[in-house]
C-alpha cells in the first residue's frame, strides 16, 4: 500500500499516536504566520475571490428566476448567523469553564438549494464551467441578464456536455442539482457511506447515480477515470479544485457584512474565532483563506474532524499532505460524520492553509451526536452529526490552548472575542432520520450520567 515508515513517523509526531488511539485531541499549528508572510506563498490573491464574487453576482438573478427559495436574497445564495446563548451557558455548565466573548452560529446547514456548505463551492464551480462553455460558443456575453439561461435553448446547449463528482453526498447534491437544472447530463459517484435518501433524491432530479463499495477517495478516482473517457464531460475534482474553493472563498465578504450589521467588531482588540468541520478539505479551507483576506491576523481558524477522519491533521502534522491517509496509520475512517468520513486530505488545501491555519482538533462521533442533542434542546435547530464538530472548539480552545493564547498575547483579549461555529449541513436530511440522530444523541448522553 505505503512505503512509509510509519513506527519512524510515531517516533517524530507523538500526536499521531493519540490519532491511533482515537483519542479527541487538540493541536496548534506550529508553522502559523503572519497574514502578510503567509500570502507571500499563496497562489490565490483576494482578486481571485472577488472575481467569484463578481460571476455568483451575475448568476444572481438565473439563480432567484429557478430557486424561487432564493428570491428574498434576490438569488444570492446564502444563510443567517445567529446567537447561540442558551447553547453558551449549557457548555460552560458542563465543562465548567466560562466561555469569554460571544458564541454564533453561522447556518450553513441552511443554505438554500441545497442545504450544506457544499452550496457553495459546488454549485458556484458548475456555474463557472457553464459560463465558460456559453461564453465560448458566443451564446453569452458577460453583461447579459444571466436569467436567459433559463431557456430551451440553453438548456439544449448544455446537454451535449456532462458533468461528473465523486461524492461522500453532500457535494453530489450540490452538483446533481444545480447540473441538472442547467441542462448538463450529471453522474454522482457515491461512496459507500452516502445516505440513501441523498441517492433518491438526486435520482429523482435526473441525476445519474452509481454506487460503489469502498469509501470517499475510491468514488473520486472512479468519477475521474469514467470522464477522462469522455471529451465532453468535465470533472469537478474536490480534492484539488480551485474553483471550488473560491466559490467557499466568497463566505467571508458576505460574512463580514453581516457581522458590520450586528456592530459585531472584528480587530486588534476583539478576537475573531472560527471553528470549521473539515472533510477533504475545500470548504474549511476555502473559508478561511477568504476571512484571512479581510481580517488578517485577527481571525484564528481553527478545523474539525471527526477522530475516526483525522487526514488533514495527519497531512499537516507530518507535512506529508495527500501522501498520507488515515489508514496508513490503522485509522478506519468510519463515522457518522457524513462529509467527513475522509481518509486522505487535499494536497492543495492543506499546502495553501498551512501558513494561515491556527489548529485543528479531533471529536469523537458520541460527542457529535451528544451536541447535536443537545443543540436541539438548548436552541432548537437541527444540525447533522458532521455540523456540530465546531460546537467543541471553543471549549477546546480554552481548556487545552492555553499556549496559543499565551503566544498571540489573547488572555486580556477573550473577553471581547466572538467565536463563530460554522454549521455545516443539516436541512435538507429527512424528519425522520433527524429524530433518529436526536434519539443516538439522548441515549449517549444517559449513559454518560
Ligand atoms: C463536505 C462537508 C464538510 C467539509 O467540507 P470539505 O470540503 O470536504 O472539507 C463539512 N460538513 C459537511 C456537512 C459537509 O458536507
Amino acid at each position: 500500500m505505503s512505503n512509509l515508515d510509519i513506527p519512524g513517523l510515531i517516533a517524530q509526531y507523538p500526536l499521531l499516536q493519540n490519532l491511533i488511539s482515537l483519542d479527541e485531541v487538540f493541536w496548534v499549528n506550529p508553522i502559523l504566520e503572519t497574514f502578510e508572510k503567509g500570502m507571500e506563498k499563496a497562489p490565490l490573491t483576494k482578486e481571485d475571490i472577488r472575481d467569484a464574487e463578481d460571476r455568483l453576482n451575475r448568476f444572481a438573478p438565473y439563480i432567484a428566476t429557478v430557486f424561487p427559495e432564493t428570491q428574498a436574497t434576490a438569488g444570492m445564495i446564502e444563510s443567517p448567523i445567529v446567537k447561540i446563548p442558551s447553547m453558551k451557558q449549557y457548555l460552560e455548565q458542563e465543562d465548567q469553564v466560562p466561555i469569554e466573548g460571544e458564541l454564533w452560529l453561522k447556518c450553513d446547514s441552511h443554505l438554500p438549494i441545497s442545504g450544506s456548505i457544499k452550496a457553495r463551492g459546488g454549485i458556484y464551480e458548475v456555474l463557472k464551467h457553464a459560463e465558460d462553455l456559453a461564453l465560448k460558443n458566443g451564446l453569452l456575453k458577460l453583461e447579459d441578464d444571466y436569467s436567459m439561461l433559463d431557456s430551451e435553448k440553453f438548456r439544449a446547449f448544455f446537454s451535449q456536455y456532462s458533468i461528473a463528482v465523486g461524492s461522500t453526498g453532500n457535494l453530489g447534491l450540490s452538483i446533481g442539482i444545480i447540473s441538472a437544472k442547467l441542462g448538463f447530463n450529471v453522474t454522482v459517484h457515491m461512496s459507500a457511506d452516502a445516505k440513501q435518501w441523498k441517492k433518491e433524491l438526486l435520482r429523482s432530479k435526473n441525476v445519474n447515480v452509481i454506487e460503489y463499495e469502498a469509501d470517499y477517495s475510491k468514488a473520486v478516482e472512479e468519477g475521474r477515470i469514467q470522464a477522462e473517457a469522455d471529451p465532453n464531460c468535465y470533472f469537478i475534482d474536490d480534492e484539488n479544485s480551485r474553483d471550488l474553493f473560491l466559490g467557499y472563498a466568497v463566505a467571508a465578504s458576505r460574512l463580514k457584512r453581516q457581522l458590520e450589521e450586528l456592530a459585531v467588531m472584528v480587530d486588534e482588540n476583539h478576537p475573531l474565532f472560527v471553528y470549521l468541520p473539515c472533510g477533504v478539505g475545500g470548504g474549511p479551507g476555502g473559508v478561511a483563506f477568504g476571512l484571512k483576506q479581510l481580517f488578517g491576523n485577527h481571525v484564528h481558524c481553527f478545523f474539525a474532524e471527526p477522530t475516526h477522519s483525522p487526514c488533514m491533521l495527519l497531512g499537516l502534522v507530518t507535512g506529508l499532505h495527500d501522501k498520507i491517509s488515515v489508514q496508513d496509520i490503522g485509522i478506519d475512517n468510519c463515522t457518522d460524520a457524513d462529509g467527513l468520513a475522509v481518509g486522505r486530505p487535499s494536497g492543495f488545501v492543506g499546502k495553501t492553509l498551512g501558513p494561515f491555519l491556527s489548529g485543528s482538533y479531533t471529536v469523537s462521533d458520541e460527542h457529535l451526536y451528544q451536541l447535536l442533542k443537545e443543540l436541539v434542546d438548548q436552541e432548537q435547530i437541527r444540525l447533522e452529526p458532521s455540523a456540530l464538530a465546531g460546537m467543541a472548539g471553543p471549549l477546546l480552545l480554552l481548556k487545552k490552548g492555553s499556549d496559543y493564547i499565551r503566544k498571540y498575547n489573547l488572555k486580556e483579549k477573550m473577553k471581547n472575542a466572538s467565536h463563530i461555529v460554522w454549521a455545516t449541513g443539516g436541512s435538507m436530511v429527512p424528519q425522520e432520520i433527524l429524530e433518529v440522530y436526536y434519539e443516538k444523541g439522548l441515549e449517549i448522553s444517559q449513559k454518560m450520567q
